[in-house]
């Protein structure tokens, strides 16, 4: 009898492929093992052994596989039934989903490029022969293909030498890794708590009475703290007061001063005891127990709870009850960079069982993270991450919670597998029936719709946390602003006044500007012309740091021009800012405050994101001027007034969520002011303070939000009313993208009628020199998706057939956002 395996290749191909095997391999091998084969002429793939059988393939021979690289599977059976549902339910292959679902260490192949791990010193004696070869090597040449290590052993079968290797930490792939930030503490000092009444302070001024530079520097800590309301810094006391660090210490031998550092919630966990958790208030209390018993009835119940109303603490008794009965836990969040208070908050309960997966952690640690889950280990019960955590392999699972569940980095974009975690998390949580409760101030429209169609639980949480007040929430109307030359750059009077005032008191200002860069459109006055990316249609944002122009969406630059490129003269206009000018101003506006600014450009570096996180927590900014980063689930205790300086072109962005997304957006960036005793307050500038929106945002309505923007998802046959899926043809030809969208758009159309729209161009309709045209089909939730989707595939392969389009890339994007 004649042995096959069929294999997932992480290559975007339709087809598993078939190989040969021996009995004997037959008989070791299992489905979701690791196997070395032959791909194409000379190329060498990791794949996952899908199934084992006897049938030879009929259209090629079937090459023998290279080599076995595991000894037990590395992808379990409900990690291989989840990667069926998402290729068919998101129409890509499976070696889309393996790429995705496993770090890149498992799944060497010929192109993968070893790295010595310069961060440890292994020692020779711990290395096997073939092993050292390789690693000695790396001594001398600080990287190697696989084709390389295949020459020094003189010998093909290479991977698993490779993997033996990372496992040992000593090699790791080339790629961009990310390390654990520490934050560098400020010192800061205050009066020590012995001096705290006046007699005590009386009595201690008259003992320095002898000791003059001492009084001075206890007098001149008074006069700062009292003049900036603030943690008066050691190195800002020292040069007020004149005096040496020497002294300064010598006051905190003596106990007169008492040093102290701000490091809020983010230390490093130290392996320390745990601590209990909360007492849950009766708000949560009671919607804990509502939660508990919608579980009885629903698998997928979603908490709306306002910003700040402790939605955190309960996850954590639920996730406790789930330990307890000796079960996983799967948390998702949108982002994992902006989580550190998170994780450290549930290691300060659990310890070593939370297990952080994220995609930029190294080659090493996510491999351990992976198999800790594979394992079961205690020290992954509860899983931390993003998007693709939902792709690891869990067993046990008890209970997935989707934190900020209506944000749209849930859905990954480009590339395939184009794949909503929550939507993909819910089906995972089917296979162990286990629970999945979301959690968001904004929720979906998607998600209340589930929950008002009953498919879902619904729990609501109406006050913060501490009684402390919802932030207040005032319109400015811009146009009268301007009209009655109330404005100073893009800063209204209300704006500055708020802002005076807030920071007088020692308190905190964000500002949100929905852009960066300094003006996204320079246009000359003479003859119009405003300059554009080559590769892209759109045009170059202006920087004014780095005086360039820049395309925000292919990354090009060029030196910014003094004169027009089309007439030559030198009258150019500035149109729309962002945050960069916005930054420039509040400067000028407020030249005694620091001030900082979070978007693309100032996170890009190594922890810049950590970074001012740490200076804002510490207090180094008194404002903080950013994109939409500034919306996410920050905490802090300082800020008391938010910002918007235009909220007009996110609500007037071309799509049929822009409404929805101001919403959200605007709310949760209004959630950052005031989370303490001090009522916040936001100011949102706009030309349009009637706008249903807007009034929405400022009562904090979402119930009025919800039913008018379904109002039109109805009409207007939009998700979540009626499905929908988008096709993206994408080359460089513009010709060839239009006549083939024209040709598919009527292939659908004959099907499905008017429920295809397009073909159309996007907004951009041009990037990185490929011409983009989207069809969209609509589908009622009465026809069959499944139908439906076969019957695009079936016109997606005659397309792919015909000679002229073949060169067309085609993406299916269903659910699209
Ligand atoms: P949300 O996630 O709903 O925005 P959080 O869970 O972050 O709110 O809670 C807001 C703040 O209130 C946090 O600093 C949290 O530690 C605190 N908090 C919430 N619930 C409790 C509780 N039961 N006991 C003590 N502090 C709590
Ligand atoms: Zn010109
Ligand atoms: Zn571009």
């Amino acid at each position: 009898m004649l042995y096959f395996i069929d294999v997932i290749i992480p290559v975007p191909l339709q087809k598993l492929f078939t190989y040969r095997i021996t009995s004997a391999e037959a008989e070791f091998l299992k489905p979701g093992m690791r196997v070395a084969v032959p791909f194409g002429k000379t190329k060498i793939y990791t794949g996952i052994v899908h199934h084992i059988h006897n049938h030879a393939p009929t259209a090629y021979d079937a090459k023998d596989i290279e080599q076995i690289l595991d000894e037990k599977p590395v992808v379990n059976a409900w990690q291989l039934k989840l990667w069926q549902w998402i290729a068919d339910y998101y129409m890509c292959t499976l070696g889309d989903v393996m790429r995705a679902a496993l770090p890149s260490g498992f799944i060497l192949e010929s192109e993968t490029i070893i790295v010595k791990n310069a961060s440890k010193e292994i020692k020779d004696t711990d290395l096997e022969d073939d092993e050292f070869l390789i690693y000695e090597a790396l001594h001398h040449q600080s990287s190697l293909k696989i084709q390389d290590i295949s020459n020094i052993l003189d010998k093909k079968q290479v991977l698993s030498v490779l993997n033996r290797l990372i496992e040992k930490d000593a090699i790791t792939i080339q790629e961009d890794i990310y390390e654990t930030y520490k934050p560098k503490l400020v010192r800061y000092v205050k009066l020590h708590k012995n001096h705290n009444s006046e007699v005590q302070l009386h009595k201690l001024l008259d003992e320095l009475s002898r000791a003059p530079k001492q009084r001075e520097v206890v007098l001149t800590l008074f006069s700062l703290s009292a003049q900036t309301k603030k943690p008066v810094k050691v190195t800002d006391l020292s040069k007020a007061s004149d005096a040496s660090s020497t002294i300064i210490k010598t006051l905190i031998d003596k106990d007169i001063l008492e040093e102290y550092f701000i490091q809020t919630d983010r230390i490093q966990y130290d392996g320390e005891d745990n601590e209990d958790s909360k007492t849950l208030n009766e708000y949560q209390a009671t919607a804990l127990e509502e939660i508990r018993s919608s579980n009885e009835k629903h698998d997928v119940t979603l908490l709306h709870g306002v910003t700040s109303s402790g939605k955190t603490e309960i996850y954590v008794k639920l996730i406790e009850e789930t330990l307890k009965k000796g079960k996983q836990v799967l948390y998702l969040l949108p982002e994992i960079a902006l989580t550190t208070q998170l994780i450290t908050r549930l290691q300060d309960y659990f310890g070593e069982q939370v297990a952080v997966y994220h995609s930029k952690y190294s080659t090493h640690e996510r491999v351990e993270v992976y198999n800790n889950i594979l394992e079961n280990k205690t020290k992954a019960k509860i899983v931390l991450g993003a998007r693709s955590a939902v792709l690891l392999p869990f067993s046990k699972l008890g209970l997935i919670i989707i934190d900020e569940e209506h944000e749209q980095s849930f859905k990954q974009f480009d590339p395939a597998p184009r794949y909503h975690a929550r939507d993909t998390a819910i089906v995972l949580a089917s296979f162990f029936n286990a629970k999945t409760l979301l959690g968001s101030a904004t929720p979906s429209l998607e998600s209340y719709y589930n929950t008002q169609q009953n498919k879902y639980g619904l729990v609501e949480l109406n006050y913060r946390y501490n009684n402390v007040l919802m932030p207040d929430i005032a319109l400015v109307d811009l146009r009268d602003k301007y009209k009655r030359k109330r404005m100073k750059g893009h800063f209204s009077d209300t704006l500055i006044e708020e802002m005076t005032e807030t920071l007088k008191e020692g308190f905190q200002v964000i500002l949100f500007q929905n852009r960066r860069g300094y003006s996204p459109i320079i246009t000359c006055q003479t003859c119009g012309h405003s300059p554009q990316c080559p590769n892209c249609d759109v045009s170059l944002t202006y920087h004014q740091y780095r005086n360039q122009l820049r395309c925000h969406y292919c990354g090009y630059s060029m030196a910014m021009q003094m004169k027009c490129m089309a007439c030559g003269s030198p009258d150019l206009d500035n149109k729309g800012f962002g945050t960069e000018q916005i930054e420039a101003e509040v400067k000028q506006l407020f030249p005694d405050f620091k001030v900082g600014r979070m978007d693309l450009d100032t996170t890009r570096g190594k922890h810049g994101y950590e970074k001012i996180i740490t200076a804002l927590e510490q207090q180094e900014i008194d404002i903080l001027v950013g994109t939409q980063m500034v919306t996410k689930g920050l905490d802090f205790r300082h800020v008391k007034l938010v910002g918007v300086l235009n909220a007009d072109n996110m609500l007037n962005f071309p799509d049929f969520r822009a409404h929805e997304r101001s919403f959200q957006l605007l709310l949760q960036v209004s959630g950052r002011a005031g989370r303490t005793k001090e009522r916040g307050k936001v100011l949102i500038q706009t030309y349009n303070p009637y706008h249903t929106i807007l009034q929405q945002v400022s009562t904090n309505n979402y119930i009025g939000m919800y039913q008018e923007q379904m109002d039109e998802r109805f009409t207007f046959k939009y998700p979540p009313v009626y499905r929908q899926i988008k096709i993206t043809l994408k080359h460089k030809d513009y010709s060839k993208v239009e006549t083939g969208a024209i040709w598919y758009a009527k292939s659908l159309r004959q099907i499905f009628g008017d429920f295809v729209l397009g073909p159309e161009s996007p907004v951009i309709s041009r990037i990185r020199n490929q011409y983009h045209k989207n069809i969209l089909v609509k589908i009622p939730k009465k026809q069959s998706l499944q139908k439906t989707k076969e019957a695009i595939i079936k016109i997606n392969n005659s397309f792919l057939s015909i000679k002229d389009f073949r060169v067309v890339k085609v993406n299916l994007n269903v659910d699209n956002f």
